[in-house]
């Protein structure tokens, strides 16, 4: 494989898909310059025009959910059920930030001797780095509300899934966005991400991807005190006491941590369960695990398909090595990256598996004692994303749920993500929140102006 361009493969099949050229950075810079020539222009259009944009740009994505949903199953190995919710998702991002140009409201305070007015200014250009587990969604979550306030985009998706990404950016055109106002990248992380953190005319970072890749983006940010917004890892706990509907919580925790196989920021990976259900909690588990649909990610009943690649497959086997293997699923035989969903037993939480992100269809169980057991093993993680409670007791989800140190909690259910609602982690999961109605303002800057009434 040449450097400058990324081999693109199909991970149930191990197929070569296409091959795209990477960015180079003289057109990265390129880029960001007219990207930087857009904004004078985007920022000045009326909001009910920014608005109406959008709102076609969402328009032509509906019409195109199932062909970006197809070329998704072949990229990322998504289910089709998946890629089309994923698909629908930028629509639905794209139709919610449309309501936002008109009511970007600054405030009118008292002041003596004048007035005084607040304005959400727009940053510039942004610049939106995307991983490679939801390639459309986290692009939407990012653009979306960055171009309704008023911003440009310089958008790099992930080396091993640009594709849905370069679609979307013709789509944009088609919708009729100006030149440069939404631009895809493609290419490297050290070389075109790289060039969004050190580049002065990209204002704001919005990263989303590993902890360790964010923390250094947080430096270079911090060089230029530009704005950055990271949402990262995360190692969530399914916390599942006795008093709970365990049949419900036990036919939808496989869900909750192998559904996309596991490469969700977001996946229940360690699952708590109050020592006096934990047995009868495992015996309903089997069946669920067992049961769970591996295979052919096109097919409409599939539930679970391969891995992203063979490497990640070899990482993700590395930790169930020498680990307590409860159960496993299935998964088929043949070429593709294919792992099936594994349930560890941990020993103790100092176990690797128990302690890292593992990012693939694998799940560690543990029991514990009581409500103050089950925060402290909840809360002893660097991260802080998500999490699901479940029992019948509402005192206790509430109790729990302000006790666990993450950003996004479920009770009796394993949902995060809805796009009107705020998504982000605590801790090393990241700061700043997605979508619903916190995420406009990280695109913008308050600006406070006083207008002197003295004659
Ligand atoms: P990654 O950090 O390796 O890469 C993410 C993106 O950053 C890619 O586009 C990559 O090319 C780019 N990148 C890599 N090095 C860079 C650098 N030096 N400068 C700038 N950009 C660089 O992560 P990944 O393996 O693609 O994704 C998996 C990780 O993402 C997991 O840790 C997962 O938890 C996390 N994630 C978090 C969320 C969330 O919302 N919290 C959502 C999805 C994924």
């Amino acid at each position: 494989m040449a450097s400058n361009v990324s081999e693109v493969i199909n991970p149930a099949t191990g197929q070569r898909l296409a091959e795209v050229p990477a960015t180079t950075p003289d057109e990265v810079d390129a880029a960001i310059g007219r990207a930087a020539t857009a904004y004078e222009s985007w920022r000045a259009v009326a909001p009910g025009d920014r608005a109406r944009l959008l709102r076609r740009f969402a328009t032509v994505v509906d019409a195109h959910v199932e062909e970006l949903a197809r070329l998704e199953v072949r990229n990322a190995g998504h289910t089709v059920g998946n890629a089309r919710w994923e698909a629908g998702n930028v629509r639905d991002v794209l139709d919610y930030y449309a309501g936002a140009p008109e009511r970007l409201t600054g405030r009118q305070i008292p002041v003596p001797g004048g007035l005084d007015v607040t304005f959400h200014e727009p940053l510039g250009v942004v610049g939106v780095i995307v991983p490679w587990n939801f390639p459309m969604p986290i692009a939407g979550w990012g653009l979306a509300p960055a171009l309704a306030a008023g911003n440009t985009v310089v958008l790099k998706p992930a080396e091993l899934t640009p594709l849905t990404a370069l679609r979307l950016a013709e789509l944009a055109r088609e919708a009729g966005l100006p030149e440069g106002v939404f631009t895809v990248l493609p290419g490297r992380g050290d070389v075109v991400g790289e060039r969004f953190v050190t580049h002065p005319a990209v204002r704001k970072v919005c990263f989303t991807g590993s902890t360790q890749v964010g923390t250094r983006i947080m430096a270079g940010c911090a060089a230029q005190v530009k704005r950055v917004t990271l949402e990262l890892g995360g190692k969530s706990a399914n916390l599942v006491f006795a008093d709970a509907d365990l049949e419900k919580a036990a036919a939808s925790a496989p869900y909750a941590v192998f559904d996309n196989a596991g490469q969700d920021c977001c996946a229940r990976s360690r699952i708590l369960v109050q020592r006096p259900a934990y047995d009868r909690f495992l015996e309903l588990l089997e069946p669920a695990v067992r049961g769970l649909r591996v295979g052919d990610p096109a097919a409409e009943t599939t539930e679970m398909g391969p891995l992203i690649s063979a490497a990640h497959r070899d990482r993700v086997a590395g930790y169930v090595d020498g680990a307590t293997v409860a159960f496993t699923g299935a998964r088929p035989d043949g070429p593709g990256f294919w792992y099936a969903p594994t349930v560890l037993l941990a020993g103790s939480p100092a176990d690797r598996h128990w302690r890292e992100e593992i990012f693939g269809p694998v799940v560690s169980v543990l029991p514990f004692d009581d409500e103050a057991d089950a925060v402290r093993l909840a809360n002893d993680t660097e991260y802080g994303l998500s999490g699901s409670i479940w029992t019948r007791d509402v005192g206790r989800a509430l109790r729990v749920a302000r006790a666990v140190e993450s950003g996004n909690l479920s009770v009796n259910s394993h949902s995060s993500v809805r796009y009107w609602t705020p998504f982000g982690g605590m801790k090393r999961s990241g700061f700043g929140r997605e979508l619903g109605p916190d995420a406009l303002h990280a695109f913008t800057d308050v600006k406070n102006v006083f207008i002197s009434t003295e004659e």
